[in-house]
């Protein structure tokens, strides 16, 4: 296995190392010629060098046919009469005189003058031995050439360097070293048969895959629809937390309607140069009607797709709007029946541009959720598939454990899980390979290390989680407690794991149950230690939150009234003015902080109203370190339910 994917690498290398030499043996034999161009000049006839002592004594022999003086060079290039060259063969290493001019050069200073020092020369000269002389200027067009190519090559070099630095970190590197490939998409295109991923490899995702197929009928049986006049539509918009599967649910729409599959993410658009977003757009659209009938798939479109700046100003980014505009353009430009179906995925469809999310172009928007109970089996079945499972395994447990997991979070807690048995030398994966590998995603990594913790601390860590099992346990709306523990994990000096209920709609009573649970620990230390901790600032954090998003988003105070300052568009981040008078802030503020002094209040009683019961759980747990919800039941009795089965108070 890892020889296979050493000869792949080495597959993927040399690619790239062919990609990389063509473009730059560009540049060498730039380089090169003009190199050569440059040092070859003047070479060609091998001229040796002599003084302008041995002109004169040469010239009084009359050897001398012509002297050509090159003013701007100070330099004299001497023709030898054809029947003299004999006498200079000493002068050439191996003995032979070219028959080419000039054989022989002086160079003089800039003292020298020519016009006296030639014309004193030839006037000691008998008729036959005069010495014609021809007065040049010469311009050298190479090294002037190179003064100004020289600094632009420099320039165009870097430029390119620059490219291949940030190509490298671009998936799929479009134009990898290549400056002149900027513009080009750098989306990664997968051919029918590699795209291997089916809907059987997508579990649960019942709604978003239903929705899906209907594409890949689109794509397989064009005809069907058109022929009634209908319109194949031209995108859908994949809406879901991160790790949902959208991606998975494109790649199974490609392969099920076995089509070309073109991935791209929506930040590889975004370029620091001008102009090359929305000419990578033009790219892929061009390439994806080419391959027609074929997919393109965008992740995180947001990244493009985020609503344009009503007011320009420091808000305004100019190249993620062009590269939007080409986007919207390219959308209305391609044929209904074109069959490029465009597929996109983002964590935030509130945040998109308005036009984008019309009819006509992503005419449809696919949720894609967090799985529930029944969807998290099924796809913990696609994930355990091919683990070697021990007996114990119970899939229907790690389901209902895993509340709030998305499939990317149970795909790794089955790959933790069989690493952690690996690492024991276990034959086989067991199911608490499992709870720890969840244990280990929700907390982090467990510090077993006694140094951690004083015992003064540990005792009030055990104080605060006895704190919040308790009034989780007793509150009916409040989450069942699965497990305590006082074991240091990631950041946390003790963890309450609850099972959370899987609902989507909150009342008032709802909330404040959770939020009594959350405050149970702070409450429960000044009970036991007199004072607050620092350990209580995750909880503080998230009930203030909720607090004020009660007060502000979910118009749940009665003084506030039935008001929502919650902005969905995400457009009022901008904005500096608050959409609310002072006044309304300070009522706000003061709602705020009556709920909150109420939880507390509550908190207090409940926990003061099970005092024997509260000292025994911290008491166990300071002993145990980790306790069940089997231990909180013989405690506390059954967990109070919504329905009223028991009641606390
Ligand atoms: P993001 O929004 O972060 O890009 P995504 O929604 O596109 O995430 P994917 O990349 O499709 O998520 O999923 C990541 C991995 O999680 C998949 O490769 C797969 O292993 C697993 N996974 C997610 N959902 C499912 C599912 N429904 N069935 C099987 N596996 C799943």
């Amino acid at each position: 296995m890892a020889q296979r994917s050493n000869n792949n690498d080495n597959k993927n290398n040399r690619k790239k190392v062919i990609t990389i030499n063509l473009s730059w043996v560009f540049y060498l034999l730039l380089i090169g010629g003009l190199a050569y161009a440059m040092f070859s000049h003047g070479s060609s006839s091998n001229p040796e060098k002599v003084e302008w002592q041995d002109v004169t004594e040469m010239a009084g022999r009359g050897d001398i046919e012509s002297i050509t003086f090159v003013r701007n060079d100070f330099k004299g290039e001497i023709k030898i009469k054809a029947d003299r060259l004999s006498r200079y063969k000493d002068l050439y290493p191996g003995g032979v005189v070219p028959k080419r001019s000039p054989q022989l050069y002086f160079l003089v200073s800039g003292k020298f003058d020519p016009e006296m020092q030639f014309e004193t020369l030839n006037s000691s000269l008998p008729e036959d031995a005069k010495v014609k002389v021809i007065m040049v200027n010469r311009e050298n067009i190479w090294s002037d050439l190179l003064q100004w190519v020289l600094p632009l090559l420099i320039l165009v070099l870097f430029w390119a360097w620059m490219f291949r630095g940030m190509n490298r970190n671009v998936p799929g590197g479009g134009g990898i070293g290549n400056p002149f490939n900027a513009g080009k998409s750098t989306g990664k295109l997968a051919d029918k048969n590699e795209v291997k991923v089916t809907f059987k490899d997508v579990a649960g995702l019942y709604g978003a895959k239903d929705e899906v197929m209907e594409i890949v009928d689109f794509l397989k049986n064009p005809g069907k629809y058109t022929a009634l006049g209908g319109k194949i539509p031209k995108g859908a918009l994949l809406v879901g937390p991160p790790g949902t599967g959208k991606t998975l649910l494109a790649k199974a729409v490609a392969g099920e309607a076995n089509v070309p599959f073109f991935s791209i993410s929506g930040s590889d658009f975004v370029e620091m140069f001008v102009g090359v977003g929305a000419s990578r757009v033009r790219d892929l659209f061009r390439q994806a009607k080419e391959k027609a009938p074929c997919i393109v798939f965008i992740d995180e479109i947001d990244a493009v797709g985020r609503a344009r700046a009503k007011n320009g100003g420091f808000t305004s980014n100019d190249e993620r709007e062009n590269t939007l505009n080409q986007l919207l353009t390219e959308m209305d430009g391609f044929g209904t029946n074109s069959g490029v179906i465009v597929l996109a995925a983002t964590n935030r469809s509130d945040i998109l541009d308005g036009a984008l999310m019309r009819a006509g172009r992503f005419d449809r928007q696919i949720h894609v959720e967090l799985p529930e109970l029944k969807e998290r089996e099924e796809i913990f079945q696609v994930h355990v598939k091919g683990l070697r499972l021990s007996e114990d395994f119970d899939i229907k447990f790690m389901a209902k454990h895993t509340p709030g997991f998305s499939g990317a979070d149970i795909a790794n807690v089955c790959n933790e899980a069989a690493l952690t048995a690996a690492r024991n030398n276990r034959p086989a994966v067991t199911q608490q390979d499992f709870l720890d590998a969840v244990d280990r995603i929700v907390g982090g990594l467990e510090r077993k290390e006694s140094t951690i913790m004083t015992p003064a601390e540990k005792k009030n860590t055990a104080y605060h989680e006895a704190g919040h099992a308790l009034v989780g346990w007793l509150l009916p709306y409040a989450d069942p407690v699965f497990k305590v523990s006082i074991i240091p994990r990631g950041n946390a000096l003790g963890l309450t794991w609850y099972v959370p209920e899987e609902r989507k709609n909150w009342t008032r009573s709802n909330m404040m149950d959770r939020m009594c649970a959350l405050l149970g620990g702070r409450v429960a230390e000044e009970l036991t230690s007199g004072e607050p901790s620092t350990g209580a600032l995750n909880d503080l954090e998230r009930l203030t939150g909720m607090a004020y998003a009660m007060v502000q988003y979910y118009g749940m105070s009665d003084k506030v009234g039935a008001l929502s300052f919650y902005d969905s568009s995400g457009a009022r981040g901008y904005n500096l003015t608050k959409p609310y008078s002072e006044k309304t802030a300070e009522l706000m503020d003061a709602e705020v902080k009556k709920l909150v002094d109420n939880i507390h209040e509550r908190t207090k009683k409940i926990i003061e109203g099970h005092r024997d019961a509260f000292e025994q759980l911290g008491a166990l747990l300071l002993e145990k370190e980790v306790i069940f919800a089997e231990d909180l039941e013989r405690i506390l009795g059954p967990k109070v339910k919504p329905d009223g089965e028991a009641t606390d108070e």
